[in-house]
C-alpha cells in the first residue's frame, strides 16, 4: 500500500516568527503516524550541477543544507516565471540523480478543463518527465495534481474530479512507465484542500494525500495531516 504523504507549500510566505509558531503546533500536535509528513523541501532547483548562475540553487547546495525533497514544476512557476514542461523535466532529472526526491506538481488551467484537455495537459507534462527519467527513478518522485483554478482560489476539486484525474495518472504511470511505478507512485491532490474537505477526498482509492497551500500556514494543518484517522 503506498503511504499517505501530506506536504505543506508556503510558498512565498513567513518569517522565523511565524514559521516557528507553525513547526511548534505541529510538534506538539498528534500526527498520524502512517503519514509521511516532508521534513523540509526546496521550491526550486536549477538543472545545472554548479556555474555562473546568478540567483540559482543547485541540488548539490540543497543536499548540503540537509534537503532531500524538492518542489518542481508547481503552476506558479509554469505560469509567472515560464518554465517549459522540458525545463521542469530537466530539473527532475538533476535532482533525482543528485539524491533529492521531487515532487512533481502539474495540472490544467480552467480554459483547458473548459474545453476538455485536462488528460492531455496532464499527459503532455506527465510525457516530458518521462522522457528524462528512467523506470526506477520514478520511486524517487511523488506526483502533485493541482488543477490551476483551484490554486488560492477556495475552488476545491470535486472528489470525483480528483479521483478521475488520479485515475488516469495512474493508468498512465502503468501505460508509460512500468507496473511497479504504477502500484507504488503516490499522486496526491492540490488546490484549495481544507480541513473541511481533506476527509472526503482522502477516502478516493487514487489519492494519496495533498499538498497543501493556505492552509498549511494555520493550526488546521494538522487536521489535514490526520485527514485518513
Ligand atoms: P492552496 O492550498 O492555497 O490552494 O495552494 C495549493 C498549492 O498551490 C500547493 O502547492
Amino acid at each position: 500500500p503506498r503511504q499517505f504523504f501530506v506536504g505543506g507549500n508556503f510558498k512565498m510566505n513567513g518569517v522565523a516568527k511565524s514559521i516557528t509558531d507553525i513547526v511548534n503546533n505541529l510538534n506538539s500536535a498528534k500526527l498520524d503516524s502512517e503519514t509521511e509528513v516532508i521534513g523540509v523541501a526546496a521550491q526550486n532547483v536549477y538543472d545545472k550541477p554548479n556555474g555562473a548562475f546568478t540567483g540559482e540553487i543547485s541540488v548539490e547546495q540543497l543536499r548540503d543544507t540537509k534537503i532531500d525533497w524538492a518542489v518542481i514544476g508547481h503552476s506558479e512557476r509554469r505560469v509567472i516565471l515560464k518554465e517549459s514542461d522540458e525545463f521542469i523535466a530537466r530539473k527532475t532529472k538533476a535532482a533525482i540523480e543528485g539524491g533529492v526526491s521531487v515532487i512533481l506538481c502539474i495540472g490544467e488551467t480552467l480554459e483547458e478543463r473548459e474545453a476538455n484537455k485536462t488528460i492531455d495537459v496532464v499527459t503532455r507534462q506527465l510525457n516530458a518527465a518521462a522522457k528524462e527519467l528512467t523506470a526506477e527513478q520514478w520511486d524517487k518522485v511523488v506526483i502533485a495534481y493541482e488543477p490551476v483554478w483551484a490554486i488560492g482560489t477556495g475552488k476545491v476539486a470535486t472528489t470525483e474530479q480528483a479521483q478521475e484525474v488520479h485515475a488516469a495518472i495512474r493508468k498512465w504511470l502503468g501505460d508509460a512507465i512500468s507496473p511497479k511505478a504504477k502500484e507504488n507512485v503516490r499522486i496526491i491532490y492540490g488546490g484549495s484542500v481544507s480541513e473541511k474537505n481533506c476527509r472526503e477526498l482522502a477516502t478516493q482509492p487514487d489519492v494519496d494525500g495533498f499538498l497543501v497551500g493556505g492552509a498549511s500556514l494555520k493550526p488546521a494543518f494538522v487536521d489535514i495531516i490526520n485527514a485518513r484517522i
